[in-house]
């Protein structure tokens, strides 16, 4: 028999590794709980992801294939505007033939990177939910930004979050030495507010106890919803079958290599390295890295597991992977979630990249945290200062972290004093993360929230 269902939603999320996955995995919480999902994505995406519930289905609504990705003509603009122009076009069509089926779309949960897409939804006359796969702390600091760029006053006090550093947005490494305050990228985060109030929901990869102060702010000027963490359902309160992880990798991982070799490894004496998919360490970050996991070969040695992108190789010390074998592994990509979950991990030295960030969270593991730009700044602020759950090192005059400093910050979370406290509010986070995904918990709810609105009654 045909399996009946309470409402499709549309799902809608941006390209890249750190949008992907937490709204694919909002998807099947969503399908969990009866909702039919399409998933509208890039054609490529739809040949590579893999979920393993019928209930969700993907749809190109983007030729990437054909009319060219990110690497495409034109840069990053050129490929907003190809994407603007098809993906627009294509997905009310989507939404416009699944009008007449047993299940019309009630709801786009959109991407907020992708604004036009509320207007598709507004347009069409079904709700627009933006999903942001930012903090809301992240998004509070943005905020203000964005009245500054129109040249508005702020509508409401700013959040006041006490020694957060600004965001160095001159340095982003990406786009070399620019030098005034909103470059392209910085306009297009924030553009982001541009129609936000329109919403009909606003929601976060993220959880009511963990943000709660930001989210009481952000309550005065939208409708804020907190359905994380969003890491699979088999690492917290595995209610969602098959949800085992994301079913998308920007790399292949060498999955056995890294499973075998930390199964080698005793309890907590593993550091796992990784900056995620985007950000790239320049040559003399690379340098200072490689010499902190190479140097600690006293009494409190430890072993490292070390994402470095293919990009990236070309970087590292000249045989520097080979000379290391036995105390440290080198790959280009990992499966993060195994390896964060794996009992000889005592440590994760990451760019605090908000999936990351999240992951670490939910699993109880303390983190170094070394921001490179944007969000990942505000992220690093709350796990050092807020949460209490990682350190941050400090940076010279050029923006690096020099060996010695490294060094410190695993030590200090692996040997020291403050470390035992770290990790103890770790696993108090853990706690929290999963009761918030568990039947009643807060994200629980709301998504139930949101499915009770969307459903006729
Ligand atoms: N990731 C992974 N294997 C790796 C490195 C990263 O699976 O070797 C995943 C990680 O689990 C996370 C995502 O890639 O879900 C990175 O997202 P994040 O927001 O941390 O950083 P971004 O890539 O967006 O900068």
């Amino acid at each position: 028999m045909e399996k009946t269902y309470r409402a499709r939603v549309m799902v809608f999320p941006f390209h890249g590794q750190g949008h992907i996955n937490p709204m694919v995995q909002f998807a099947k919480r969503l399908a969990s709980k009866g909702v039919k999902v399409t998933i509208a994505t890039t054609l490529s995406n739809t040949k590579t992801m893999q979920v393993g519930d019928g209930s969700i289905k993907f749809e190109p609504i983007y030729d990437d294939c054909t009319e060219g990705g990110l690497g495409g003509q034109g840069g990053f603009k050129g490929y907003l505007e190809r994407f603007e122009a098809s993906g627009s076009r294509n997905i009310a069509e989507l939404i416009g033939k699944l009008e007449n089926s047993e299940y019309p779309v009630k709801c786009l949960v959109y991407d907020a990177n992708i604004l036009w897409a509320l207007d598709i939804a507004k347009r069409l006359g079904i709700a627009g939910a933006a999903f942001f796969t930012q903090s809301c702390a992240a998004i509070a600091c943005y905020y203000p930004m964005y009245y500054e760029l129109l040249g508005e006053p702020l509508p409401l006090p700013a959040l006041s979050i006490p020694a957060l550093p600004e965001f160095r947005i001159p340095n982003l490494p990406s786009l070399g030495s620019v030098t005034e305050r909103y470059p392209p990228i910085i306009r297009h985060i924030l553009n982001q507010f541009n129609n936000i109030d329109k919403a009909d929901w606003v929601l976060f990869n993220s959880f009511h106890k963990l943000e709660e102060e930001v989210v009481k702010w952000m309550s005065n000027l939208w409708s804020v919803g907190l359905v994380g963490p969003t890491v699979p359902s088999v690492y917290l309160d595995k209610r969602v079958d098959n949800d085992n992880d994301y079913g998308f990798n920007l790399y292949e991982p060498n999955a056995d290599a890294c499973m075998k070799w930390l199964d080698t490894k005793g309890t907590g004496s593993v550091v796992y390295v990784s900056f995620g998919s985007a950000a790239n360490l320049n040559e003399d970050q690379i340098a200072e890295m490689a010499a902190a996991l190479r140097q600690n070969d006293d009494d409190n040695s430890n072993s490292f597991l070390w994402v470095v992108k293919p990009t990236e190789e070309s970087k590292l010390p000249s045989n520097f992977a080979n000379e290391m074998l036995g105390k440290g592994l080198v790959v280009t990509w990992c499966p993060q979630l195994e390896v964060l979950t794996h009992h000889a991990v005592g440590c994760f030295v990451t760019h605090a990249g908000w999936n990351s960030t999240m992951e670490a969270i939910s699993f109880g593991v303390p983190m170094v945290a070394m921001p490179q730009f944007l969000d990942q700044i505000t992220n690093a602020h709350f796990v050092e200062h807020v949460w209490e759950v990682g350190v941050k090192p400090k940076v010279d005059e050029k923006g690096l972290a020099t060996r010695e400093e490294i060094q410190r910050c695993i030590r200090e979370i692996l040997h020291g004093e403050r470390g035992e406290e770290i990790k103890k509010n770790a696993i108090k986070w853990k706690g929290l993360a999963k009761e918030a995904v568990c039947e009643n918990g807060s994200s629980d709810k709301y998504i139930d929230e949101i499915i009770a609105r969307l459903v006729p009654t």
